[in-house]
This record gives structure tokens, C-alpha cells and sequence, in this order.
């Protein structure tokens, strides 16, 4: 068994198809959407989980790139460097799917990984160099 993180982009037209069905009844993998944003007529994106045999990831990759959807492996890795983090919150309205967030009582930021699309966003704003890529 193999397990990936894939970022997909589906343009407006797309934005209603059941991929996340096929992928689970027509090619036999187990699907975890970490992160999903679509709206009818409009742009939207998916962050998956894909866990399968691997000819059924290779199989399920192509389903989605042949109907239109973009998809990108996730290879990159962003770590948060907890001891550097000065909880500036400079990063948090940056990072498109809230991975990165302050909790509202303590004012403390955190970091949830699994959210995390590599983007490198935080990576570029953060004045203390408390996000990293790893690859
Ligand atoms: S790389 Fe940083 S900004 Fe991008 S999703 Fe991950 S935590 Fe958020
Ligand atoms: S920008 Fe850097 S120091 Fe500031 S909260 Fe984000 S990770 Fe922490």
C-alpha cells in the first residue's frame, strides 16, 4: 500500500463532478480530503489524502488528469520550528487553508499539519525562519 498527499485544481466546469466516488468505487482507494474548497462555476481545490495499491494511484492520477483536473504530489514537507515561533501571527492570514492559525483564547499560533499543502507561503513572511521545507 502506498499513501500520497495530491492537491487537485478543477476548473468551473468540473467544480460538480463526484471524483472523490470514483476514486474510491471505480479505482479501489481509501480517500482523506485533508482540504477542499469548490463552489459551483467557480475554481476550486481539493487536498487529498490517496491511500492504494500503487498501479490504483498511477490509475486514479490519470482518471483526474484525463477528465481536467490539475494534480500535484505534495513531495515537500514544511515543518514548524515551534521554538523559533514568536507567535506574531504573521503568517496565519497568509496561509490559504488555515494550517496555521491562532487559537483565540490564549492568542497562541499552531500549527496543524495535515492541513499543511506545502505552499511555502509561511516560509517566505516568517521574520524568525520558524517554517522550513523539507524535502
Ligand atoms: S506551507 Fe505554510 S502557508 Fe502553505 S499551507 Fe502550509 S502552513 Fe499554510
Ligand atoms: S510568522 Fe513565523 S514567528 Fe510569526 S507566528 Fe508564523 S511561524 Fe511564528
Amino acid at each position: 500500500m502506498t499513501t500520497t498527499k495530491v492537491v487537485l485544481r478543477f476548473p468551473p466546469e468540473l467544480s460538480d463532478q463526484p471524483v472523490t466516488y470514483k476514486l474510491i468505487k471505480e479505482y479501489d482507494l481509501m480517500v482523506n480530503i485533508l482540504r477542499g474548497h469548490i463552489t459551483p462555476q467557480e475554481e476550486g481545490m481539493l487536498v487529498l489524502e490517496l491511500t492504494g495499491k500503487k498501479r490504483q494511484l498511477d490509475r486514479g492520477i490519470h482518471y483526474l488528469n484525463k477528465l481536467g483536473v490539475e494534480t500535484e504530489k505534495l513531495s515537500k514537507d514544511v515543518r514548524w520550528l515551534k521554538d523559533l515561533c514568536t507567535h506574531c501571527a504573521a503568517c496565519t492570514s497568509l496561509c490559504p487553508t488555515h494550517a496555521l492559525s491562532v487559537e483565540r483564547d490564549t492568542m497562541l499560533v499552531s500549527f496543524e499539519k495535515a492541513r499543511c499543502i506545502a505552499c511555502e507561503m509561511c516560509v517566505t513572511v516568517c521574520p524568525y525562519n520558524a517554517m522550513e521545507v523539507q524535502f
